[in-house]
């Protein structure tokens, strides 16, 4: 842990040089003795300490300073160091200003100036003071804080990312600690914009963009070299298999992640289907180890990024990414996977991060302990959220179209949730209104068979309902079928008899789209069976074909 701050503020340079003697003779061994001449300046210090999370244990601080009081700066002061003690050092003449200032800031204490002999006069009252601050002080939390709101679901999103990207952090809700209130009203002038995310180097960025914050966050954003083999385009199993065999093989690989490596995979709770682990592996633990092995055979992982188009100069590929770079490649193996689809109900898109929530949102579980929630959906996604989730819940209601679970969910998550007491399922459902303010309090859904409208109370309401190809940014570039699944191979749509637009005189390779040299796998593949293992399957396999493909080139 860093050393707790003294801090000594006075803008009388001969005395600011006695304190910061005596209190670096005394103290230094356990605090860092700061000083300032100046009061704003000695604020913006005990600010920029707040935003690092770094203790002032006590203040010391001159009465009579141009500007500002010494009491007018520790009201301030206190306000994002609430904990820190206080002590005034005045002249004779101030002392009604200090005894006033004990009722008015709780000042600890009074010094009169000089303090000579410090041993008598300045290390007892001192050192008691620190004493009781010990005492009550929780070590600090030194890695990434988030100050948010939960009504605000641009925190929410900031959270999730740094969560499905392994980044620990601390989250302060700025709605219950009037302390991070102020620090954030202090640093970012309002808090109409959240969140803001704080750095251990003091830094701050405010309602950050994916790519701010990864980079910050220390993640790569930024490809290294001027050209690649391949560029994969998506870090879920079929992308983080074919960055491990393209760079165990020897090619220069990069791999470009929008979100978080793991995909859909990732969100999920337990995978319990995945050959060599009986036990079932967790999602976040799979991406894991998948993206440790990636980079360890030289494969780089650009997170935060996402591809918005490809262009072709042969004998080139030229990947597009948000923030304008492009990567220059011989090969391009697309593995963007699906998205869930979007519920078509009233209320939702206000309620959306913060009680409304696409998919497995994973880090949110906590929050809802002891609270009734929603699964909307019944494919396996959504019997493993209801069964991770009923482990916080007070209680899980899936909302199911179907009559029955059985023909979408996987038996042993069927068989498990009829076991588990506080999940019920109604079936041949739908939701109409998504109810509340600020706040997720109940859903209206609709009966298929009556066509009569209920109220189901529900904090929160997680949707797994179908999901949709990732392609906008290939449409026009690469043959999709109708829902926008990427035609490979043999499954190219013909004309004459051959893929339409195809000018080779080669039949195309297996996982190759309607452009030579570029690939997709994976569940964006027209065709796909969507299963992890089918995914690191294909994944792995279209490297074969990568490296048919550059024998040409
Ligand atoms: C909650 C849940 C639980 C599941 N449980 C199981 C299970 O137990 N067993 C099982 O076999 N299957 C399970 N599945 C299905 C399985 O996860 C998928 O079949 C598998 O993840 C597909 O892998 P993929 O790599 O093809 O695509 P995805 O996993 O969808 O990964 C695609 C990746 O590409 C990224 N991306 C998308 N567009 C861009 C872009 N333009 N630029 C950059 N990056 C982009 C995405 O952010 C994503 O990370 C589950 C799915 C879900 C949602």
């Amino acid at each position: 842990m860093t050393k707790p701050v003294i801090l000594a503020v006075d803008d009388d340079a001969a005395v600011l040089r006695a304190i910061e003697r005596d209190l670096r003779a005394h103290y230094s061994a356990e605090y860092r003795v700061l000083t300032s001449s100046s009061p704003s300046e000695g604020l913006e210090a005990a600010r920029e300490l707040a935003a690092r999370n770094a203790p002032v244990a006590l203040f010391l601080v001159d009465q009579r300073m141009p500007g500002m009081t010494g009491i007018e700066l520790l009201r301030e002061a206190m306000k994002v160091h609430p904990n820190s003690r206080r002590v005034l050092l005045t002249a004779y003449a101030d002392t009604d200003v200090a005894i006033a200032g004990i009722n008015e800031i709780a000042l600890d204490h009074y010094l009169m100036k000089p303090w000579d002999p410090p041993e008598h006069r300045l290390y007892p009252v001192l050192d008691d003071l620190l004493g009781e601050w010990r005492a009550r002080a929780r070590p600090p939390f030194e890695g990434v804080r988030i100050l948010g709101s939960p009504l605000s679901p641009q925190s929410y999103i900031a959270r999730e990312f740094l969560s499905r990207n392994r980044v620990p952090y601390e989250w302060v809700d700025i709605d219950a600690e009037p302390t991070a209130r102020a620090l954030a009203e202090s640093l970012a002038g309002d808090v109409t914009r959240l969140p803001l995310v704080l750095f251990p180097d003091g830094t701050h960025l405010v309602a950050p963009s994916q790519v701010e914050l990864a980079t910050k966050a220390g993640l790569q954003t930024k490809a290294q070299q001027p050209m690649y083999d391949v560029v994969i385009i998506g870090g879920g199993p079929a992308g983080l298999a074919n960055a491990v065999y393209a760079a165990s093989e020897g090619l220069r690989a990069v791999l470009v992640e929008s979100h978080a490596a793991g995909g859909q995979a990732g969100t999920s709770s337990l995978i319990e289907n995945y050959l060599g682990f009986p036990s079932g592996v967790t999602g976040a633990d799979l991406a894991h180890r998948a993206t440790t092995q990636a980079r360890r055979f030289g494969a780089e992982l650009l997170t935060g990024q996402a591809v918005v188009a490809l262009r072709r100069e042969d004998p080139y590929r030229v990947v597009v990414l948000a923030d304008g770079s492009e990567l220059r490649t011989y090969c391009v193996v697309i593995t963007t996977g699906l998205q869930t689809a979007r519920l078509d109900a009233r209320g939702l898109e206000p309620l959306h991060g913060i009680g409304v929530y696409y998919g497995a949102a994973l880090s949110e579980a906590a929050r809802y302990r002891g609270k009734e929630i929603c699964i909307v959906g019944g494919a396996n996604s959504a019997g493993q959220a209801a069964l991770f989730l009923s482990r916080y819940a007070s209680r899980v209601t899936i909302l199911l179209r179907a009559v029955d679970l059985s023909p979408t969910m996987a038996r042993y998550l069927v068989d498990r949730i009829r076991a588990e007491q506080n999940i019920s399922v109604l079936t041949e459902v739908v939701v109409e209104e998504a109810c509340g303010e600020g706040a997720l309090r109940s859903v209206t859904i609709k009966s298929l068979k009556t066509g009569e409208a209920r109220s189901v109370p529900a904090a929160a309401m997680f949707i797994f309902i179908g999901a949709k190809p990732r392609t906008d940014a290939f449409a026009g570039v690469l043959e999709r079928d109708d829902g926008g699944f990427i035609y490979t191979g043999s499954d190219l749509p013909k004309e004459h008899g051959r893929p339409r637009g195809w000018t080779l005189e080669r039949a195309p390779l297996m996982f190759e789209t309607s452009i030579p040299g570029v690939f997709a796998a994976g569940d964006v593949r027209a065709g796909a069976n969507r299963r992890v293992a089918a995914a690191v399957g294909e994944g792995s396999a279209a490297i074969y074909s990568v490296h048919q493909y550059l024998r040409t080139v």
